[in-house]
């Protein structure tokens, strides 16, 4: 059985926990680097990604986990979480991300009029999702190895690059557990492989 860590620095964690507990996976808090030697794939939970980036730096995860990361560990950014993997990102506030995905990122592009919505969405494999945006980032540009899995208006909002997912949106807040039962089969499936 795979253990799931769920990065507990700040942000919806709890959240996350619950989605994964209902699966019936074994998942742990992540908090420094001993926690996350335990687990086998990661969930970075949405938040602040400005305050976030600075604890991972101050905690010494932002090197374990890109380590982590490159040798195939398998990571599942929302919101937050999907601007701590881009490699770019726009608007940034200070932001030192883990620089993993090849994805351009802008935060909070959904604008103040519009600060958290929900939408209905279409994704690749997984059906109709709900999915929750708050103050969201927007995807705006992917790389070659990057596969878009769901999009909002013409912008990706659901995107995989090798063991990496990462989604602007939450599914976790309505209780939505297939995009969490969607990572976890396939870091049970390829663990071997590494890759999704
Ligand atoms: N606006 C936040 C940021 O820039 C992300 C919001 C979220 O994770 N829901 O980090």
């Amino acid at each position: 059985m795979k253990r799931v860590g769920v990065l507990a620095l700040q942000g919806d964690f709890f959240e996350h926990l619950q989605t994964l507990k209902k699966l019936g996976v074994e998942a742990a808090e992540v908090r420094n680097q001993e926690d996350l030697a335990q687990v086998q794939g990661l969930v970075i939970p949405g938040g602040e990604s400005t305050t976030m980036s600075q604890l991972l730096a101050e905690t010494g995860l932002d090197q374990a986990i890109r380590a982590r990361a490159k040798q195939g560990m398998a990571v599942y950014g929302t919101c937050a979480g999907a601007i701590l993997l881009a490699k770019k990102v726009l608007n940034d506030g200070g932001v030192k991300g883990l620089g993993l995905m090849d994805i351009s990122v802008e935060r909070n592009a959904y604008g103040r009029q519009v600060d958290s919505f929900e939408a209905e969405l279409e994704a690749n494999g997984l059906g109709k999702l709900k999915g929750v945006f708050i103050r969201a980032p927007v995807i705006q540009s992917v790389g070659r190895g990057v596969e878009v899995l769901a999009s909002l208006d013409g912008k990706p909002v659901l995107v995989r690059q090798g063991n990496l997912l990462a989604g602007t949106f939450h599914p976790e807040i309505e209780g939505e557990a297939r995009v969490h039962q969607w990572f976890v089969e396939r870091l049970k499936a390829e663990s071997t492989k590494h890759r999704f």
